[in-house]
């Protein structure tokens, strides 16, 4: 978890203390998580803290990050992930702020995301003075009705910034970092053609479905099939 969230720093994607990865055991209930405003050079394994999936704190001396209740919105909704990352980080933040998707313009962006990287909706002010973080993640799962979060590893929040997820921290995090190279690269491609189309239907099938699902054939084969 530790290297997760130290990840996020030499990828260049936080600035001072922003950002959080946390992890799950589904065996045990139990989530692991940055503590909140501890800086990333000075962070030990015994500052994370473990919470249970109500953000009970179960083992830590430290508060966790203050978007625990989003991560746990996550973790709750999408059964199949094992980690979550929130940054800040500089194009997907961009993104976000325009409250803009960001369109599948090429294969690296297709090789990880089946179709654009959503936005959700402005969160309504009711939600922004209530349980903000909570809210937070109820406004990504509404972005999510209808779609699928193992075919899209991530998502914008309107006007805040990206978060991603995976099957593990490590995974989640290298989604974040995957995420924000995909929204630097896309803000490049509309700055160099404002009429640039999203790539084919066909292309991106293509890189998806090779890394992705039954049939993919990208890199090595796993469990020693
Ligand atoms: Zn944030």
């Amino acid at each position: 978890m530790l290297e997760a969230n130290l990840e996020l720093v030499h990828r260049g994607l936080v600035l001072y203390t922003f950002g959080n990865a946390s992890g799950i055991s589904r065996d045990h209930g139990l989530v692991v998580i940055k503590p909140s405003g501890v800086p990333y050079e000075k962070m030990k394994p015994e500052h994370l803290v473990v919470t249970d999936l109500d953000g009970k704190i179960v083992e830590g001396n430290l508060r966790p990050s203050s978007d625990l209740p989003t991560h746990l919105v996550l973790y709750k909704a999408f059964t199949e992930i094992g980690g979550v990352v929130h940054t800040h980080s500089e194009y997907a933040t961009a993104w976000a702020q325009a409250r803009r998707e960001i369109p599948c313009f090429g294969t690296t962006h297709a090789d990880y995301f089946y179709g654009p990287v959503p936005v959700t909706e402005p969160m309504p002010d009711h939600e922004i003075a209530g349980e903000y973080e909570k809210n937070t993640g109820t406004a990504i799962l509404r972005a999510f009705s209808g779609r699928n979060p193992s075919d899209l590893p991530g998502v914008l929040v309107a006007n805040h910034g990206p978060f991603a997820w995976g099957e593990n921290a490590e995974t989640a995090a290298h989604n974040a970092v995957i995420l924000e190279a995909l929204a630097r690269t896309a803000y490049f491609t509309t700055t160099l053609n404002q009429q640039a189309s999203p790539i084919g239907k066909t292309l991106h099938d293509r890189h998806y479905l090779r890394k992705h699902g039954s049939s993919s054939y990208y890199g090595q084969a796993k469990d020693g099939k």
